[in-house]
């Protein structure tokens, strides 16, 4: 995920790229550049950090500030570090071709190879290159900036919002969509390209939405769209009528909500280029060269914090079932401080969504210190436990502003089953057709979660009841125990009710004596091999007139006997399970946080990314 803006126009660029940037840093904020048409060519500057620090880098170096034609891009690594070099704009080496490009492009490395074999060089570790060079080997054949683009785009997998300039026709921007955000504001004689509005409504509320498949040409006169096929489109302008604040939290009244419901997405962006489409199995770029040593691993510790934490516990599961290997998981804060067995050679995987958590940067360290190969789950590219780890795999769910982890908790829940999956495939343990009923599945999660995003008005009445309430159980079992836990948290740390999660049967050794009638509890029941259990689990709840919230398969019917308010979700295989069970749980803290009227996204005591221990 990051942020483009692109002007064309009569007005001098630069500031109107660079404010724009500004509006757009929510989106991404590891490093930013700029391009304009000068005189001499097209100038470019790019830097690792925020936009202020390529306004800084502006201000001293004589950049050209007259040019009425250029563009601009801050960004969220997804490949390669966000270092100087990496930043875009991305250009091949005469600066004929430069391109800056939201999304990932997911067969950069075929054609990468391609490219390599037909002479072109390198120079960035980003997959934007390849589109460099791409465009680059088409214009060299036609010798024209539209149709080269056009050409490189039918040849490319993967998501892309791109806007492209060309020094031999620089009078003009060519932008294009498929999966990432890109709209085409149309002012008097100006045109204004972003990745969303807040960059372009200071300047018109006119704008075109562009479709996936779409590019369109800007000069500053004139703009026409095109699909990829080179038909023609023609399409109506739309007023622009919400405000700033709105359009940034992309129509939202919280970050939280907006990352809920950009789950679709994320685990989208986690699964892409990660199965393989000839035969569905799984490929990790990033533990290639160390599957084998995971493979035959003796024993696995998944170690982190928080949600993180969670989400191993979930990893332990599917590591162990599927793979036939022993896993632990620690607390990060709890590792290195009891004198941890651990032998050279042992793996050890941590899990950090900013990849700067200081519990489990130290646990890392400690692992280390006594021989253990650490491998990463990190949402933050080029982060220091990126950066610290042996191998690892990114989650790629963008940037997570929302002080409760949401997205971020599903990508790695999702990264989690594709190392699980990678790991089996490697051992031989499960057949191919397997492996691949599992891929077909976690490519069918994104649209299960939107039927679920479906029941927000019904979750948000079933919140309504409870506004009140002082105290919250969650029960689970297998798979759901750690989704329990997680829904426990994410009511503790928004709503501030107090909130414990079980495991279901561990209710009657404890917790059963908190039950009365004001006392909720949130029973997640998939049909499941633990079904019958759990609904005994319901019937010992209401023996004693607690109140029961329950979450099951769509069709299953049965269970609303036992339940005061229940939640139907789509089913899925059991491994996959708590990717879908955490979004009610999800929607649920949110919408009793707000009534209750707390701040979701900055909720008291707590910080984003826990840099101290
Ligand atoms: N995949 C590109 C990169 O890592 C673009 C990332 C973005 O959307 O900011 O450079």
């Amino acid at each position: 995920m990051c942020g483009i803006v692109a002007y064309i126009g009569k007005k001098q660029a630069l500031p109107i790229i660079i404010n724009g940037l500004k509006k757009l840093e929510y989106r991404g904020y590891d490093s930013a550049g700029v391009a304009v048409v000068s005189e001499s060519g097209i100038a470019i500057r790019k830097k690792a950090g925020k936009v202020a620090d390529l306004e800084r880098l502006l201000a001293v170096n004589g950049f050209d500030k007259t040019s009425t034609v250029g563009f601009g891009h801050t960004r969220w690594a997804t490949h390669g570090e966000p270092n100087d070099l990496n930043a875009h704009p991305i250009y091949d080496d005469d600066q004929e071709i430069i391109v800056i490009h939201n999304g990932i492009i997911e067969n950069y490395n075929s054609l990468k190879i391609r490219l390599e074999r037909e002479g072109y060089i390198f120079r960035t570790e980003t997959d934007t290159e390849c589109l460099v060079h791409l465009i680059r080997s088409h214009f060299k054949n036609t010798d024209n900036f539209e149709t080269s683009v056009r050409l490189a785009l039918n040849e490319v997998e993967g998501a892309y919002g791109i806007c492209v300039l060309c020094k031999s026709e620089p009078g003009k921007i060519i932008a294009a969509r498929n999966g990432s955000p890109l709209v085409l504001g149309v002012g008097e004689k100006e045109f204004i390209l972003a990745s969303d509005a807040t960059a372009i409504i200071p300047h018109t509320r006119q704008v075109v939405y562009l479709l996936d498949g779409e590019m369109v040409t800007v000069t500053c006169d004139n703009f026409s769209i095109k699909t990829i096929g080179d038909e023609k489109i023609e399409r109506a302008l739309e007023e622009i009528t919400f405000d700033l604040e709105q359009i940034e939290k992309g129509g939202y009244e919280h970050f939280m909500h907006k990352e809920i419901c950009e789950q679709p997405e994320s685990i989208m962006n986690t699964l892409r280029g990660r199965i393989r489409k000839d035969n569905g199995l799984v490929k990790l770029g990033g533990l290639t060269n160390v599957v084998d040593k995971l493979a035959f691993a003796k024993r696995i510790i998944i170690t982190a914090c928080g949600t993180a934490w969670h989400a191993g516990l979930v990893g332990e599961y599917m590591i162990e079932q599927m793979c036939r290997i022993p896993v632990e998981v620690e607390y990060a804060s709890e590792f290195r401080y009891r004198d941890p067995i651990v032998y050279p050679g042992d793996s050890m995987f941590v899990i950090s969504q900013s990849g700067e958590t200081a519990d489990t940067r130290a646990a890392l360290k400690e692992a280390k210190k006594r021989g253990a190969d650490v491998y990463g789950i990190v949402n933050v590219v080029g982060s220091t436990i990126a950066r610290e780890t042996d191998a690892g795999i990114y989650t790629h769910a963008g940037p997570e502003i929302g002080v409760a982890s949401t997205k971020a908790f599903t990508s790695q829940l999702t990264g989690l089953a594709l190392i699980s999956l990678l790991i089996a495939q490697h051992k031989s343990l499960m057949p191919p057709n397997e492996i691949k009923k599992i891929t077909d599945e976690l490519l069918r999660i994104p649209d299960k979660i939107k039927m679920i995003l479906d029941q927000s008005d019904k979750i948000k009445e079933i919140a309504k009841v409870f506004k009140f309430c002082q105290h919250m159980l969650y029960l689970g079992r297998g798979y759901n125990f750690p989704v329990a836990l997680e829904g426990a948290l994410k009511l503790k740390e928004i709503s501030y009710i107090h909130a414990e999660g079980y495991p279901a049967a561990e209710m009657k050794h404890g917790p059963i004596a908190l039950i009365d009638a004001n006392m909720p509890v949130i029973v997640i029941a998939p049909k499941d091999s633990t079904y019958d259990k759990i609904i005994s689990n319901i019937r010992e709840v209401k023996a004693r007139k607690g109140v029961v919230i329950s979450i099951s398969d769509e069709h299953n019917t049965d269970i609303d006997e036992y339940s005061d308010y229940s939640i139907k979700i789509p089913s899925t295989c059991k491994f996959l399970s708590p990717i879908l069970t955490t979004i009610p749980l999800q929607l649920f803290a949110y919408n009793l946080a707000v009534l209750r009227g707390c701040n979701v996204d900055q909720p008291r005591n707590l910080a984003k990314s826990v840099t101290v221990e």
